[in-house]
């Protein structure tokens, strides 16, 4: 039976770094995926031209049960680390917004990139390979593959998250974490659209399509970027963002002209000519449609000149602080990450190695560590397959 001092189980961002880095160390590494190509997240992600880091990425930009696990992985390995590497290979990238860059051309300039520092490192690939069993045995694991046996030293598991199952997601790292004893944190959709209950959406049905610059919050959390209103609901960087605090029941606050005092317009609108209608001057500042549903569904359709000082306030929290509890989320069919996963109290933030199984890696999504929208995830994706590439 061949035997290999590392195994990675899972060819996506985090594991193409850890095999990459490995191989270069001099380890003999097998890389496997049950996908027939490698990185098919990255090939999709930003549209195409993959948000491969984010400038601003550090700690307080990850959710987590243990906020501060994140600190040495992060800090090892940096987003100046990736964009060195980016730049090494002669990719052409830019900054979109908020930090965030992404390649010029096609997302898959970052995985050539990748395969070829496995290639680098010696990494055998194997694809349409899957993982029929992992047992413990001497000085490693013994793995029962589609294609037969094999051993290692080393195993590092980088199947990823829940979300996008059409795309081969699976929960393999959570049950594998939970045949070694090691704790989950529980997991669920995130980075995902927000939905509204049938009543809402019948509702809202003129807005699809509608988009504008919010500032989302949700409790002490919030978010200012753009909101785009869907025939599900609502969706866009700000909803997608706001999603990951976002809990069953609660209620969340959308400004649709943040930072706008809206009764002071429309006072000094009425002042001028209070034969306007709500919505003309609404139509100033936001989307016609947007403005048209606003005013109808509060039966301000007349002039501004019928409205007292009462109503103009109405207008304003409508825009302003509109509050709505959304009745769920698109769940992992959309969503762009997994929240929760393996618990980091049971892994080595220096090694991300199971405290309790020595020779047993877990990095990139199916850990407890997720990012904010905006290249966080494929840091983290990066970062902790680094340190586990130097560790194994
Ligand atoms: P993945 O990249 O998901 O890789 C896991 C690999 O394991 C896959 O290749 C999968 O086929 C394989 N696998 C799973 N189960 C098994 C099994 N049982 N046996 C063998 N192989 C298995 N993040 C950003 O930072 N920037 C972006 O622009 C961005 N855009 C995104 C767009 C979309 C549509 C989605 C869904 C996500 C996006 N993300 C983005 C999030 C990012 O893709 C993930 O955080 C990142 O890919 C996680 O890396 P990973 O290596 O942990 O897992």
């Amino acid at each position: 039976m061949h035997s290999f001092d590392v195994i990675v189980i899972g060819a996506g961002a985090a594991g193409m770094m850890c095999a990459a880095e490995a191989g270069k160390r001099g380890r003999s590494v097998l890389i496997i995926d049950h996908a027939s190509v490698p990185g098919e997240k990255i090939r999709i992600s930003g549209g195409g031209r993959c948000n491969f880091t984010n400038i601003h990425a550090s700690p307080k930009s990850f959710l987590s049960q243990n906020p501060h696990f994140c600190i040495s992985p992060l800090s090892r390995y940096t987003q100046k680390n990736f964009i060195g590497l980016v730049e090494r290979y002669g990719i052409a990238y830019h900054e979109k917004t908020l930090g965030q860059l992404f390649c010029d051309g096609s997302a898959r300039q970052i995985i050539d990139m990748l395969v070829t520092e496995m290639r680098d490192g010696g990494v055998e690939m194997r694809f349409a390979t899957s993982v029929e069993s992992v047992v413990p045995a001497d000085d490693g694991f013994e793995l029962k593959l589609n294609s037969g046996k094999t051993r290692c030293k080393s195993l590092v598991i980088a199947c990823g998250g829940k979300s996008i199952p059409k795309m081969g997601a699976t929960g393999f790292g959570y049950e594998l974490a939970e045949q070694f004893d090691l704790p989950i944190v529980e997991t669920r959709p995130a980075l995902v659209p927000l939905t509204f209950d049938a009543n809402t959406l019948a509702k809202l049905a003129p807005l699809s399509g509608v988009a504008v610059d919010a500032e989302v919050s949700c409790g002490k959390t919030r978010f200012g970027e753009a909101m785009l209103f869907t025939h599900r609901g609502i969706s866009g960087p700000s909803i997608l963002q706001i999603s990951s605090y976002w809990r069953e029941g609660d209620e969340i606050s959308i400004s649709m002209l943040p930072g706008a005092d809206v009764a002071a317009i429309l006072r000094d609108a009425k002042r001028m000519n209070g034969r306007q209608a709500v919505q003309t001057v609404l139509g100033a500042h936001l989307p016609k449609k947007l403005a048209q549903t606003i005013a109808e569904r509060l039966g301000f359709n007349g002039n501004l000149a019928d409205l007292n000082d009462a109503h103009l306030k109405a207008v304003d929290a409508a825009v302003n602080q509109w509050r709505i509890k959304p009745a769920g989320s698109e769940g992992y069919r959309t969503a762009e990450v997994t929240l929760g996963g393996v618990d980091t109290k049971a892994l080595d933030q220096k090694t991300m190695q199971a405290k309790s199984v020595p020779g047993l890696y877990f990095i990139g999504e199916v850990v407890d560590v997720t990012g904010w929208l905006g290249g966080y995830n494929f840091q983290w994706a990066w970062s902790s397959g680094w340190v586990a590439g130097q560790a194994v």
